[in-house]
């Protein structure tokens, strides 16, 4: 039975260092610290590793913290690999989505739990030294927001499966059948969640579809991990195809097959365009059976909009955190910041101040930015060297640029991880490219307004990039508050007043957004299992 009650797990607080449950996440940091995991690929259930024999290439994926330190050597995907995972997913396909939603269920449900008491030091370490999250930002990741996914996705599946047709006539019977796709989906995973490639292949797999999944190179020892937890959780043999390697070669591969169903896939805006592009093209080709689903979430470039009412230690404490928790690398995180001259002075030291303190948020820090890699630390590395280089660049071109200037920040390191300070950059260009580029790390771009243009403000912010991911509001000013929703209706699908414009709650904050963000169609909602149904409507006369 789905539980009546369904609540979001809650976050371990991991407070004093001295705890039992630090003791349990050392030893799992000291195991994946101590000795490199080989990740095998991982078909029909089959394991498969680069050294069996067969011709296989493998990469490493390294600690971002230390990038001298290989935690996982991951076998590479061949051509032939993946066809193979595309019919092992063929084959799985019928006795998987002819199982009750009940047994299907179970798995996500088991999964879910296992996850929050068994493995979650495991999770927990894999995600910390993989992705180079600190324990807070991990938390919140593979352990609440994952297992969340996992049982609210279930609740959302049931709902859906009982709404049948209401109207009926005397002696006619009417029924709603919620089929899976017909074919099998490719989910195509990032490295900033682990929690959202645990839905990118869970909410399809949840109903009764069969997934090749290919995972993000610099976080395919958590998700290795996250797999074997479902399996242990009792997903069969074939339902989730595990396939780490080159995404242009397996993705060829997987977009030329008949039974291609469904795209399922979170990363970059290019990439999404381009698969878009492709996929398209293939159904005028007549490649595919069905018109294939395309389900993406890519990039932003996220606002915060400060009125000259606003509560400015809380904007700016919320401006922190929304730009630089884990590094600025969400998508939603605050890039572009907006405030009144009025109060610029104010919240700029602030600001300034506040990053230079040892403790900037509230929860589980204790270090300064550059601090050589402290798991604890509010500020961790950036995930690899094409981030670093391009952040690094990103700083070089603001110190050039006489409309910018970097009013804190603008160091950066690698010497013995990705690390690049958190870094604030004024412009006097509302409409400059920093203003509306994506840079996915830790660069606020600020402008400063007059107060009485906060009304071409809001059309600035409209209008500036061609995102329409998150953004947020700071004012008590209800008229303000009330002008920037409607005029930021389409600037963001999850909008935020009187908060930072990150961390939404799986079935609170439903998330997602429209414009070159992606589809929109709303991850820890019901929504989203929409996308992967298809359904019969049948009617018979008694
Ligand atoms: N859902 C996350 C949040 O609200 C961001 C997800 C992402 O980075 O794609 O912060």
């Amino acid at each position: 039975q789905v539980p009546k009650q369904i609540t979001n797990e809650a976050v371990k607080p991991f407070g004093a260092k001295d705890t039992k449950d630090w003791d349990l996440l050392r030893a799992s940091l000291v195991k994946f610290r101590s000795s490199s995991l080989e990740v095998p690929l991982v078909i029909n259930g089959e394991r498969i590793y680069y050294n069996d024999g067969a011709k296989r290439s493998f990469f490493s994926q390294t600690n971002p913290a230390h990038h001298e330190q290989v935690l996982a050597n991951v076998t590479q995907a061949t051509k032939e690999d993946v066809i193979s995972a595309i019919q092992s997913a063929k084959d799985a396909k019928q006795r998987w989505m002819s199982l009750p939603f009940y047994d299907r269920a179970a798995v996500f449900l088991k999964a879910a739990d296992l996850l929050s008491t068994k493995y979650r030091y495991d999770m927990l370490a894999a995600t910390m030294l993989g992705q180079g999250k600190n324990v807070y930002q991990a938390e919140i990741d593979c352990i609440t927001e994952l297992s969340d996914f996992f049982r609210f996705n279930v609740k959302y599946a049931s709902d859906l499966y009982s709404q049948q047709p209401i109207e009926s006539s005397p002696g006619v019977w009417n029924n709603a059948e919620y089929r899976p796709l017909e074919g099998f989906t490719y989910a195509v995973t990032p490295f900033n969640f682990t929690a959202i490639a645990g839905n990118l292949i869970g909410a399809p797999a949840l109903m009764g579809n069969t997934v090749v999944w290919k995972p993000s190179q610099t976080a395919a020892l958590s998700n290795y991990l996250l797999l074997t937890v479902l399996e242990e959780a009792g997903l069969p043999n074939g339902v989730v195809n595990f396939v780490p390697g080159n995404a242009v070669e397996i993705t060829e591969e997987v977009l030329k097959d008949k039974d291609f169903a469904a795209l399922h896939f979170t990363g970059s805006t290019n990439v999404f365009k381009q698969l878009y592009g492709k996929i398209q093209q293939g159904v005028v080709n007549n490649l595919y059976r069905d018109y294939p689903r395309i389900v993406g979430e890519t990039g932003g470039k996220n606002f915060h909009l400060v009125h000259h009412s606003a509560n400015i230690p809380h904007a700016v404490l919320s401006t922190i955190r929304g730009a630089f928790e884990y590094q600025g690398q969400k998508c939603s995180a605050a890039s572009r910041l907006y405030i009144p001259s009025s109060k610029s002075e104010e919240f700029l030291s602030n600001l300034a101040g506040t990053l230079q303190q040892q403790h900037i948020v509230p929860v589980n820090t204790s270090a300064s930015p550059l601090n050589g890699g402290d798991l604890h630390g509010f500020m961790g590395p950036v995930i690899h060297e094409q981030s670093f280089n391009k952040l690094a660049n990103a700083i070089e071109e603001a110190k050039k640029d006489p409309e910018l200037e970097i009013l804190c920040g603008g160091q950066y390191d690698k010497s013995k991880g990705w690390y690049v300070a958190p870094t604030v950059i004024k412009t006097s260009n509302p409409t400059h490219k920093f203003m509306s580029t994506e840079f996915f790390g830790p660069i606020l771009t600020v402008y400063e307004y007059p107060d009485s243009k906060y009304s071409n403000i809001c059309h600035t912010i409209d209008t500036t990039s061609g995102y329409g991911l998150t953004g947020a509001v700071f004012a008590k000013d209800r008229e303000a508050i009330l002008e920037a929703y409607e005029k930021l209706r389409y600037s963001a699908g999850n909008f935020y007043i009187n908060d930072k414009c990150t961390g939404a709650v799986v079935g609170q904050q439903w998330f997602g957004g429209g414009r070159m963000s992606g589809t929109n169609d709303k991850s820890g909602s019901g929504n989203i299992l929409n996308r992967f149904v298809t359904i019969r409507n049948t009617k018979e006369n008694f």
